[in-house]
């Protein structure tokens, strides 16, 4: 066979077709890089980061301490990653605990198994309590699974793992200015308290059925959230 192109890879064929695969798969120019990966061994120290998760007293008695543990793959090389590798959830509230247990052994092993792991947000955050779920600062939460979701979510943001959803500079004006002229109204009138953690112009929106957050207000006869900037009317 004549080879008319330049070679720029290779991989050698064994019996075991796993192995095989994994090695035609790398990039060439990749081949050192150490990619995250279940068979890792755990290094003796990893940087973490606690997270305190508030909840209402009428969920959970006690506040939630989230803390996630990453690994630093390549570290002093450009491919250097940080990536999470172990998640564990502190809580003096004992009815929690055995599903905390699994929930937090399940998330580790899927961090450790490296690849895209940013799923476990959105599926976290989808998950509802059957009676009925919270306010935080504005912001309605499904569960406490969906805000421990919400906390990964951050974590990842962090880390470089995930993007924040901007909002683009010419919405966020128009968001800006209908907050200001809200406030302004609901100071004038002092009818509509906001309750706790709210701003005064939260007080007569509802909920973003996007973003979860009370700001769906009605802007030129048309209902826009003041925290996504989604809007029915395109
Ligand atoms: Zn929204």
């Amino acid at each position: 066979m004549k080879i008319t192109k330049k070679i720029v890879g290779f991989s050698v064929n064994k019996a075991d077709s796993d192995t095989n695969i994994e090695a035609t798969q790398a990039q060439p120019e990749r081949a050192d890089v150490i990619q995250m990966h279940e068979t890792l061994k755990r290094p003796e120290k990893l940087i973490g980061s606690t997270y305190k998760l508030k909840v209402p007293s009428h969920v959970s008695g006690h506040a939630m301490y989230i803390t996630i543990n990453d690994i630093i793959l390549n570290e002093g090389t450009e491919h250097e990653l940080r990536r999470p590798f172990e998640v564990f959830i502190n809580t003096k509230n004992l009815d929690h605990f055995q599903w905390i247990v699994a929930l937090t052994l399940i998330m580790s092993a899927v961090f450790r198994k490296g690849g895209d792991v940013t799923f476990i947000v959105d599926e976290l955050r989808s998950v509802f309590d059957p009676r009925g779920g919270y306010w935080n600062k504005g912001k309605y939460m499904p569960s406490i699974i969906a805000e421990i979701g919400e906390v990964i979510e951050t974590h990842l943001i962090d880390i470089g793992m995930l993007k924040r959803d901007e909002v683009d500079p010419e919405q966020q004006k128009m968001i800006d200015a209908k907050k200001a002229e809200l406030n302004a109204e609901a100071e004038a009138s002092a009818d509509a308290e906001p309750s706790g953690g709210e701003e005064a112009w939260q007080a007569n929106a509802s909920l973003c059925a996007k973003c979860n957050h009370k700001a769906l207000v009605l802007r030129d006869g048309c209902q826009t959230c003041l925290n996504c900037g989604d809007s029915k009317c395109g």
